[in-house]
């Protein structure tokens, strides 16, 4: 495969194929967000991408069972896209378990929900999406360009469609300013989003980023890595998600632990507190990645 670099993908998806359906990020604007400043958003010519479906096919066929298509947010393709899209990988792919994307609040607001239920029916299954906090005011600040209530209402809709959801959330993406209200307004949204998954990541300040520039200007400080601890066990504590897998397994987080809440709530905080106490020896800066 060629691909149009820079190339993002989730950890958990680190198996699977690859289809850059879109290249970018339809908004783009999210503050501390580098990942797709080089590209401008377009969605890639339906032909390129069935060939690239074709030629997939004909190279690893009975070994995909997990197709993850990027970049920064494919759900907004028109269902004219995705359709074809989804229908070539069905039949290039026997084994097919999962087909997963990014998308955004935003994404899923716009689509009409017979659309997300047409999508659903012809394969992607899981969405991966960055509510970051479940602060407003934070929400405001970052741009993500929706409001806590607004991510509510695009789970409702997933769910509707029986789309499973993978949520990230942002340690420090409050500053210190504002390091528990984002945690606790996190594990709440958490809880009104109610995914399957649940993850944390930590922010890293990207220089020629937004937020960088509110740094330099004395407008945003990092919690620093105990502070970060702090908000970790805050929103563990908060979030009450019926059901879901937590990982803080992401390069950039300090502490990776997981487990599944609300069962292993309990061992998740005794290792946070273990950690906080000085006994857990944490990922070094230099081991650590975007
Ligand atoms: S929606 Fe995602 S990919 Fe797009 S700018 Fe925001 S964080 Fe970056």
């Amino acid at each position: 495969m060629r691909y149009a670099e820079p190339l993002f993908r989730p950890p958990s998806e680190a198996d699977s194929f690859i289809l850059q359906a879109t290249l970018g990020c339809s908004w783009n604007a999210c503050t501390y967000c580098a990942m797709y400043r080089s590209k401008h958003y377009r969605v890639r010519p339906l032909d390129e991408v069935l060939a690239e479906i074709s030629e997939a096919a004909t190279r690893f066929a009975g070994e995909v069972r997990h197709v993850f298509v990027a970049d920064g947010d494919p759900l907004a393709m028109e269902l004219d896209h995705w359709e074809p899209i989804l229908r070539a990988l069905a039949a290039a792919f026997p084994r097919l378990r999962r087909v997963s994307t990014y998308a955004t609040a935003r994404n899923l607001l716009e689509k009409p929900q017979d659309d997300l239920r047409r999508l659903r029916e012809l394969g992607l299954s899981l969405l991966y999406i960055g509510p970051e906090s479940g602060d407003d005011l934070i929400l405001h600040r970052l741009a993500k360009g929706a409001s806590a209530a607004d991510h509510v209402e695009a789970a409702r809709k997933a769910r509707a469609a029986g789309m499973e959801q993978s949520l990230m959330f942002l340690l420090g993406a409050g500053g210190r300013e504002r390091s528990e209200e984002h945690a606790r307004a996190s594990g709440r949204l958490a809880t009104a989003m109610d995914p399957r998954f649940l993850s944390t990541l930590t922010l890293t300040v990207v220089p020629g980023t937004p937020i960088h520039r509110q740094e330099n200007q004395g407008h945003f400080e990092l919690p620093d890595t105990r502070e970060l601890l702090i908000e970790l066990r805050c929103f563990i504590e908060e979030a009450q998600p019926s059901s879901a897998i937590f990982r803080s397994n992401h390069a950039s987080n300090y502490l990776p632990i997981g487990g599944r809440l609300p069962r292993d709530r309990q061992a998740i905080l005794a290792a946070i507190d273990e950690a906080l106490a000085g006994r857990t020896v944490l990922r070094p800066e230099w081991a650590r990645g975007l």
